[in-house]
C-alpha cells in the first residue's frame, strides 16, 4: 500500500520486492501494527517523507530464508558518528532514518530492514501481540522513564500506547489518572505527565496539575501549538519536555522490563488492502484497541 503524496488515500499496487543490501534482512511481513504517527505522515503533519513511501513502523515478520522472528521499530538507521550516536542518544541523530517515514516499512508484504536496529522478539507473544509493542510500547516506555518514580502519573490521551503502560505503572505500584476528552480539564494533583494526544492545550492543562519539579513529557512526534500560558504555572522546577524516538538501548531495557510481565493488547485487524480503512479508523477514534495491518 504506497503513499504517493501527502493527504491523499495509499493505493494498492505491485512492487518490486525489495532487495537486502549488505547488513540489511528482508523480512516476510506476518502483521504491521497502526501508530498515530502513520496518520501524521499520510495526513503531511510530518516534513519531507521519502515518497513515494510504504508507511508502517511496528512490523514483525520472519526473515526470509531464516527460521528468525523479527521486529521493526522507528529508528531505522543512524550514523554513528555523530555527537549525539556518539553520547548514547542516537534517537536524537540528524541523519537518522525513521521506518514508515524516511525508509519503507511495513504496510507490505516484504521489507527490508538494517538487522542492527531489529529486535527479537518474546517468543510467548504472537505476532499481532507483538506488533504495538514496537512503537505504542518502547516509544511509550521512553515517555515513561521520564518520569522518573512520579508515584501519581496522568495519562492525558488513552490510545495503544497508554494502554500498554498503564499494565507497567501499576505493576511498578504507580497510580495512573487517566483524562481524556471527557475530562481533560480535571483539577487533580500529578507528580509527572505524560501527554499522548496530539493536542497543545492538554500541555498546560497538565502543567497546572503537575507538583513542583513535576515534569510533563509529550510522547507524541506531532502536536498543535501550545497556548501561551501563566509563567507561575512553569515556576517551582515544573519542567516541560518530550521524549523524541527510541534508542536500541530503549528495546533492550522495554523487552527486559516486560519479561516479567505478560502485556496485553485489545486489537482489530486489517487485511493489508483495507490499509485505508484502519487509517480513517485511528483517525475518527472508532478503532477498537490498536488497528493490525495482515498481509
Ligand atoms: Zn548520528
Ligand atoms: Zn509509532
Amino acid at each position: 500500500m504506497v503513499l504517493d503524496k501527502a493527504r491523499a488515500p495509499l493505493t494498492q499496487r505491485e512492487v518490486e520486492k525489495p532487495v537486502a543490501r549488505e547488513g540489511q534482512l528482508v523480512i516476510r511481513v506476518d502483521c504491521c501494527a497502526v501508530c498515530r504517527t502513520d496518520l501524521h505522515v499520510v495526513d503531511g503533519e510530518l516534513p519531507d517523507p521519502k515518497l513515494p513511501l510504504i508507511i508502517g513502523h511496528q512490523i514483525v515478520g520472519i526473515v526470509v530464508g531464516e527460521d528468525r522472528r523479527v521486529g521493526v521499530p522507528w529508528l531505522a538507521w543512524t550514523c554513528g558518528v555523530c555527537n549525539y550516536c556518539r553520547s548514547g542518544r542516537e534517537n536524537l541523530c540528524d541523519r537518522a532514518l525513521f521506518t514508515g517515514y524516511t525508509f519503507d516499512g511495513g504496510y507490505a508484504e516484504y521489507a527490508v530492514a538494517d538487522a542492527r536496529y531489529c529486535f527479537d522478539l518474546p517468543r510467548d507473544y504472537t505476532s499481532e501481540e507483538a506488533a504495538p509493542l514496537l512503537c505504542a510500547g518502547l516509544i511509550g516506555f521512553r515517555a515513561y522513564r521520564v518520569c522518573g518514580n512520579a508515584r501519581r502519573i496522568g495519562f492525558y490521551g488513552f490510545g495503544s500506547s497508554a494502554r500498554i503502560l498503564i499494565q507497567i505503572a501499576r505493576d511498578d505500584g504507580r497510580e495512573v489518572v487517566i483524562f481524556t476528552r471527557e475530562n481533560a480539564a480535571e483539577a487533580h494533583p500529578l507528580d509527572a505527565a505524560i501527554i499522548f494526544a496530539p493536542a497543545g492545550e492538554l500541555v498546560v492543562n497538565a502543567l497546572r496539575n503537575v507538583v513542583k519539579g513535576g515534569v510533563v513529557v509529550c510522547a507524541g512526534i506531532h502536536m498543535s501549538d501550545i497556548p501561551s500560558f501563566p509563567y507561575e504555572l512553569l515556576w517551582g522546577e515544573r519542567i516541560i519536555r518530550s521524549a523524541a524516538n527510541l534508542t536500541r538501548e530503549d528495546g533492550r531495557i522495554f523487552f527486559e522490563r516486560i519479561q516479567s510481565l505478560r502485556i496485553e493488547t485489545q486489537r482489530t485487524n486489517f487485511p493489508l488492502e483495507r490499509a485505508n480503512e484502519a487509517l480513517d479508523a485511528l483517525r475518527s477514534g472508532e478503532i477498537q484497541g490498536t488497528a493490525i495491518i495482515t498481509p
